[in-house]
């Protein structure tokens, strides 16, 4: 049986109806950017994510970008980033001439880890930028307490995380200054093509934001300061409108797949349950934990846009999972300090430890809502097979001997 990593057309299907009549109001309107559709988008969100102001952009990269421009980060700046996250969340920082300032993530929840942030703030620490990373939340107390210390402003990077809330139900986005989201197909709420979303609760950020996604244009033909072209389509807002609504049912599933396959991981004697960050006899695979979780905040603690496990003997189990027609990818296998393009932050590998081991390790199965209950079975029965058969060879990441992981 073929699982894929994610399959968009069953979502596509069983919406069918409601999608292309959306598309089909916008083709007859012929409002085609911004406009009735976006406006509306943007007030179901803005409700959806408890936030004052919520702007529609060209894509999540772009309300990066914009949330730097509007805080006038630009040369001489430096932003505080996770090194292990997606690559727009250091590649912004950078395009404003501003200095990306990396720092380690955590071994369980694979986010900012804050005992290394305050350590890497500086008198030219303009910004700091944690990663919603998976769908779960940065430890957002600790981060925003030492933020405010420094009179710092938060970007939230929550491109992946749409509806997760915080320990005390809020959701990410409107925790900081500022919150970005993408609507990237492959995020838990995707649209058909690029398109993202910036928020904030301060009224004349919000004012500069909207200015900003156009050219820094007000009124008409008159430039203040210069913004760029981040306008939202309005078909991407139809479509986004269509499925908003069934976000949280999707969450739900995701949730529900990931506590299956936890109990099937254990039942099958691979791990002894998540949270763990060593190999052993009993733990062949490490399992993601939900680490923000309180009994009263709510269920969105985790959206689980990845669900993602490691292993010791990770390229073999990947390359054994495609020969069974399984997908799984590596989010991300390069952190930034060894990119090539920030080779001048002249960044020391061996401060990256944690991140160096996740590179090694990581690897990302399926998860989507519509996966059926034989599917994660096959998933798991084939890692659990392989796991194994495996467990006595040399770990792949054997060198990695800082990271406080033995194999
Ligand atoms: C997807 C993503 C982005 C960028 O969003 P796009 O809409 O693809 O530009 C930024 N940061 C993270 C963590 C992401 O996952």
């Amino acid at each position: 049986m073929a699982v894929p990593l994610l399959d968009l057309r069953l979502q596509y299907h069983a919406l069918k109806d409601e999608l292309d009549a959306a598309l089909i109001r916008v083709a007859e309107s012929q409002v085609c950017i911004l406009g009735p559709e976006v406006s509306a988008l943007e007030k179901e969100l803005a409700a959806y994510l408890g936030v004052r102001h919520a702007i529609g952009v060209s894509s999540g990269t772009d309300a990066l970008l914009m949330a730097l421009m509007a805080l006038d980060i630009g040369p001489g700046d430096e932003v505080i980033v996770p090194t292990f996250s997606f690559f727009a969340t250091a590649g912004c920082v950078s395009r404003t001439g501003a200095t990306p300032v990396l720092v380690d993530v955590d071994h369980t929840a694979y986010n900012m880890d804050p005992a290394l942030l305050e350590r890497a703030i500086t008198p030219r620490t303009k910004a700091i930028i944690p990663v919603h990373l998976f769908g779960q939340a940065a430890p957002m107390d600790q981060i925003l307490t030492i933020a405010d210390a420094h009179g710092i402003p938060v970007i939230e990077d929550a491109a992946q995380a749409i509806g997760t809330t915080w320990r005390d139900g809020r959701p990410v986005g409107g925790l900081g200054r500022i919150g970005c989201f993408s609507f990237y197909p492959t995020k838990n709420l995707g649209a058909f093509g690029d398109a993202g979303l910036i928020t904030t609760n301060d009224d004349e950020l919000a004012v500069r934001l909207i200015q900003l996604r156009n050219h820094g244009m007000e009124p008409k033909y008159y430039h203040a300061f210069i913004g760029g072209n981040f306008r939202l389509d309005a078909l991407q807002a139809a479509v986004l409108r269509v499925k908003l609504p069934y976000l949280d049912q999707w969450h739900a599933a995701r949730q529900h797949n990931a506590g299956l396959y936890e109990r099937l991981f254990v039942e099958a004697g691979v791990s002894t349950g998540p949270g763990r960050t060593t190999f052993s006899a009993d733990d062949l695979i490490l399992l993601p934990e939900a680490v923000n979780h309180t009994a009263s905040s709510g269920s969105n603690h985790h959206i689980f846009n990845q669900y993602t496990i490691r292993s010791a003997h990770r390229n073999a189990l990947r390359a054994h999972l495609a020969d069974r027609g399984i997908g799984a990818e590596i989010y991300y296998p390069v952190p930034f300090h060894r990119q090539a393009c920030f080779a001048d932050l002249q960044a020391r590998d061996t401060d990256f430890p944690v991140a160096n081991c996740l590179a090694d390790t990581v690897l990302s199965i399926p998860i989507f809502p519509e996966l059926s209950e034989a599917q994660i079975r096959e998933v798991v029965e084939t890692i659990v097979d392989f796991e194994r058969n495996h467990a006595a060879e040399p770990a792949e990441c054997a060198d990695c001997k800082e990271c406080g992981t033995t194999h």
